[in-house]
C-alpha cells in the first residue's frame, strides 16, 4: 500500500486530495501538510463526508527544508506531491533528496523576486535525483502537463515528423466577477504580464507581453481572442520533439480582464519589489492577492468551459497533417463533483493521474524528467478515466 504526502491545501489541492481519495488501492494513506493547518483540516473533512476516509493533516512550513524533511521522517511517504507555490519548488526537492522520496510538481520553481520562468534550477537536481535513485516529475498539471502528453502522443501515433505545435488555452467561463485569477492571483499575474516568447528555427523570440494576438474557434466555446504568453513547457518541449521548427502558447483574456490588468499595473499594484508602506515593507502583489477573490471561492457561481489543446503539424505518411487534441471541461460540472472550478479541476486530475503513473512504476526512472518523456498512452487512457476525456480532430485552419 502506497502513502503519499501532499503539500499545499488551495484550489488545485482540494481536487487532488478527492481525486487519490476516491483510489484507495493507489493512494493507500494520504497526508496533507500545508502552511494554513485549518485549510488541509477543511479539505480533509470534505473527504471525510463524501468517502469515510481519513486524512492526517499537518501545519508546514515548505519553505524551511528541516521542517519538510522532518514531517516526511515522520510519515515516510512513497511520494511527495507539491501543490503549493512554485516558490516552494526546490526547498521540497532538496528536502526529497535528503530523504530519499520521489517529488511531482505541477508548476516551475520561480524566485521570489523575480517573475522568471524556466527550468533550469529543477533540471540542476537530474544527476543529484540519480544518484539518489529517486525520481521527480515536473510540470503533472494541465498545461504544463497534459499539453506534454498530448505531443508525447502525436509524436508516437500521429506523425513522423511534428513541425509546429501551437499550444491554446481557453477559459471560456463566466465567474460574475469584475476581476479575478482562477489560480493563485500572485502566480497567474506574474505570469500574464512577463514579455511574450516563443521559439523558431532554433531560437527564442520574445514579444512585448500581450501584444500578438488573434481570434480562435474554441470548440463548444466559440471564437476567442487569444493572446502569445510564454509557458514554460515549450522550454522542455523543444528539447523532447526533434525536427520542431516552432512552438508558441496562446491563453484567451476577456477585454474586462486586460482592462483590469492594465489599470493594476499602471498603477502600481501588480509590482514584486517591496515598498515602504506606514512604516512596514510590503510587495504590491501580495497585498493585491490579499484583496482579490480566492480562486478556490469561485466555483460556486461559474458557468461555461474551458478548453485547452495543442494544434500540431508535420507530417505523416509523406503527407501534410493539421490535428487538435483537447479538452473542453465545464465550470459547473467540476463544481457539483470536487466543489471547485474547471481550472482547479484541470489541474488537480492530472497531478493525481501522475502521482498514479509513478506509484504504479508505470513512469518513473531516476533523476528529473518533464512528462513527454514517459509513454503517453497509460496516462492518456486515465484521462478519459478521471474526468479529463479527450478528442483528437482533423483541423482545417492553421494559426497564424
Ligand atoms: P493556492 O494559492 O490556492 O494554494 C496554494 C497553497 O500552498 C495554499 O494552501 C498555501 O497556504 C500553500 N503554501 C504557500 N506557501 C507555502 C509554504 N511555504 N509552505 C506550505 N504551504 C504553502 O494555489 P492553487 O491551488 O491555485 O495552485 C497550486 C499550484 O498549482 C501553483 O503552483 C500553481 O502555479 C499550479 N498551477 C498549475 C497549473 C497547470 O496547469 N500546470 C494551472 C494552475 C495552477 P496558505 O493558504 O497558508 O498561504
Amino acid at each position: 500500500m502506497k502513502k503519499v504526502l501532499i503539500i499545499g491545501a488551495g484550489g488545485v489541492s482540494t481536487v487532488v486530495v478527492q481525486k487519490c481519495a476516491a483510489l484507495p488501492e493507489v493512494f493507500g494513506e494520504i497526508v496533507l501538510a500545508s502552511r494554513t493547518k485549518s485549510k488541509c483540516d477543511k479539505i480533509a473533512t470534505l473527504v471525510k463526508a463524501k468517502t469515510g476516509r481519513e486524512i492526517v493533516t499537518e501545519a508546514l512550513d515548505a519553505d524551511n527544508v528541516s521542517e519538510t524533511v522532518a514531517l516526511i521522517r515522520k510519515h515516510n511517504p512513497d511520494l511527495v506531491l507539491n501543490v503549493a507555490l512554485p516558490y516552494q519548488d526546490l526547498a521540497i526537492m532538496d528536502a526529497c533528496l535528503e530523504t530519499g522520496v520521489d517529488y511531482l510538481d505541477t508548476a516551475n520553481y520561480e524566485p521570489l523576486d523575480t517573475a522568471k520562468f524556466e527550468y533550469s534550477w529543477q533540471w540542476a537536481y537530474r544527476e543529484k535525483f540519480e544518484a539518489a535513485n529517486i525520481s521527480a516529475l515536473l510540470g503533472s498539471g494541465f498545461d504544463p502537463g497534459v499539453t506534454n502528453v498530448y505531443c508525447a502522443y502525436a509524436q508516437k501515433h500521429l506523425f513522423d515528423e511534428i513541425h509546429t505545435v501551437d499550444i491554446v488555452d481557453c477559459n471560456g467561463g463566466d465567474h460574475g466577477k469584475a476581476f479575478a485569477t482562477n489560480f493563485n492571483p500572485e502566480i497567474n499575474i506574474r505570469e500574464v504580464t512577463s514579455e511574450g516568447r516563443y521559439w523558431e528555427n532554433g531560437e527564442w523570440h520574445a514579444t512585448a507581453p500581450l501584444s500578438v494576438h488573434q481570434s480562435f474557434d474554441f470548440p463548444q466555446v466559440g471564437e476567442r481572442e487569444m493572446y502569445l504568453m510564454y509557458h514554460e513547457e515549450m522550454e522542455s518541449l523543444v528539447e523532447n520533439i526533434p525536427g520542431l521548427k516552432r512552438i508558441r502558447f496562446w491563453m484567451t483574456f476577456g477585454q474586462e480582464y486586460l482592462t483590469h490588468l492594465r489599470v493594476l499595473e499602471n498603477v502600481g499594484m501588480t509590482r514584486i519589489d517591496e515598498v515602504e508602506y506606514e512604516g512596514q515593507k510590503i510587495v504590491p502583489l501580495q497585498f493585491l492577492k490579499a484583496v482579490l477573490p480566492d480562486p478556490g471561492s469561485l466555483g460556486e457561481n461559474y458557468t461555461g468551459k474551458t478548453c485547452i489543446g495543442c494544434v500540431i503539424e508535420g507530417i505523416k505518411d509523406g503527407e501534410h497533417k493539421r490535428v487538435f487534441i483537447y479538452n473542453v471541461c465545464d465550470h459547473a460540472e467540476t463544481f457539483k463533483e470536487v466543489g471547485a472550478q474547471a481550472v482547479s479541476y484541470t489541474t488537480g486530475v492530472p497531478a493525481m493521474i501522475g502521482a498514479k503513473m509513478m506509484l504504479s512504476d508505470h513512469w518513473r526512472k531516476p533523476g528529473v524528467h518533464n512528462m513527454e518523456e514517459y509513454d503517453p498512452d497509460p496516462f492518456m487512457e486515465d484521462l478519459n478515466k478521471y474526468g479529463l476525456p479527450w478528442q483528437v480532430e482533423q483541423w482545417n485552419s492553421s494559426v497564424e
